[in-house]
């Protein structure tokens, strides 16, 4: 038989679903993939729900139900002051997920130069590929993934076509701060490059940090495409919402990349996340304010087993450094072991490296706190014998050979 597809054939199962399934396998406590384990707002459900009867359940438009995009562009108004055309500036997709690569088909054309930023989310690249770009990756530094201003300036020339931002940032949790926004698009602007902003923890930074639009910044709002997702902003990842805000022209192109993959999402959905949009900003602190405690928690329980902990500014993300305790391995091995005995799942971080880059990190382990209190509580505790049952052994076995 004739070879397949290259870039998919060489592709792994996405890490978040071979982490969840060896959680269920060996019976762990998820921290791995980053879905909250509570429902949502019980009023959207019933939104939903009620959506399903009154008879609205043939496609709905191409570019989203007019109720959510009006709703999209209010919310852009309220929290970042930016004015948006619901009718030609904002287009449903089906989760951020399809927004992204939608957006980068918009913009994208064989052999054109796209900068991204390392570590990476596990879509991009993939994606990127797909599309012919040539992929120059800036890599962030730990602990505090600052800019590094200089690398950036040089990885942008005459070709660059776009910047591939993600803030808040999975897996660092970084926010992008002002400043450095302020260099990125004063790079965009000498290079007459495009922005593809994945924001989709755009409601979960922690105080006194706050989540600041690219879009929002002077000259930025003609050539920024600013991504959200209703799984993340109401905590139901499963129903796959996400919403696009560009430019009328840019939209246009989304909408026909859109067209192509899926055409529309469900109507049902979109009718319920327009309410969830329009929910009084207490609602919006509320979510971050949980969010912020579940990760003062747990960073304090892992401080406790003996890891190095991080700053975290938001997203639902904590980066833990394993190298005090001892293990030797690297992550995927640490992460692998975790997960069989010590009974909890997280994600090597090297997962959000390009496989093909050299000296990639491997003492980082990512931990989700998206989780209720009594699980965050137990999963501590099976953490305070990981470095016993986890590292003692493995350093006697190395010894030992
Ligand atoms: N971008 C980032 C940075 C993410 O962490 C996720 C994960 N959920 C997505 C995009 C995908 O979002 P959605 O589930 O809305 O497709
Ligand atoms: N975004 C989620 C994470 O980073 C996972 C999404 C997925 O499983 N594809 O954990």
């Amino acid at each position: 038989m004739k070879p397949t597809n290259s870039m998919l054939s060489g592709l792994p199962t996405t890490i978040f679903s071979v982490m969840s399934a060896l959680a269920a396998e060996h019976g762990a406590i998820n921290l791995g993939q980053g879905f909250p384990d509570t429902e949502g707002p019980v009023d959207l459900v019933e939104a939903a729900a009620a959506a399903l009867r009154d008879g609205r359940n043939q496609y709905p438009p191409l570019t989203g139900v007019p109720e959510l995009r009006r709703a999209v562009a209010r919310s852009n108004a309220r929290f970042y002051g930016i004015s948006v055309d619901p009718n030609r500036e904002v287009v449903v997709t089906c989760g951020a997920t399809e927004a992204i690569t939608a957006s980068l088909m918009a913009l994208v054309n064989r052999g054109d130069e796209v900068v991204v930023f390392e570590p990476l989310y596990d879509t991009y690249l993939p994606v990127l590929e797909m599309l012919g770009a040539v992929v120059r990756t800036v890599r962030l530094a730990p602990p505090h993934w600052d800019l590094p201003r200089a690398t950036l300036a040089a990885a942008f020339s005459p070709r660059t076509k776009a910047v591939l931002l993600n803030t808040p940032m999975n897996p660092t949790g970084k926010v992008f701060t002002r400043d450095e926004l302020e260099f990125i698009a004063g790079l965009l602007a000498r290079h007459d490059a495009y922005a593809v902003c994945d924001e989709v923890y755009e409601h979960l930074t922690f105080a006194p940090v706050r989540h600041q639009p690219l879009m929002a910044l002077p000259g930025m709002r003609e050539r920024t495409i600013r991504i959200g997702s209703a799984g993340k902003s109401f905590s139901m990842t499963g129903w796959k919402v996400g919403y696009v805000t560009a430019p009328a022209p840019l939209a246009d192109l989304v909408a026909k990349a859109h067209q192509l993959l899926t055409f529309t999402v469900a109507p049902n959905l979109q009718r319920a996340v327009a309410l969830g949009l329009d929910k009084d900003t207490a609602y919006f602190e509320r979510l971050a304010e949980g969010m912020r405690s579940a990760r003062d928690w747990l960073a304090e329980g892992l401080v406790r087993a003996g890891f190095d902990v991080l700053p975290c500014d938001g997203s639902y993300f904590l980066i833990a450094d394993i190298t005090p305790l001892g293990f030797r391995g690297g992550d995927v091995a640490f992460c692998q072991q975790m997960v069989r005995d010590g009974g909890v799942a997280a994600i090597p971080v090297s997962a959000f490296y390009d496989p093909r880059g050299q000296n990639i990190p491997d003492s980082y382990v990512r931990f989700a706190f998206c989780k209720k209190t009594g699980v965050i509580a137990s999963a501590i505790q099976r953490l305070q014998t990981v470095r016993e049952r986890l590292c003692e052994g493995n350093v006697a076995e190395i010894r030992k050979g």
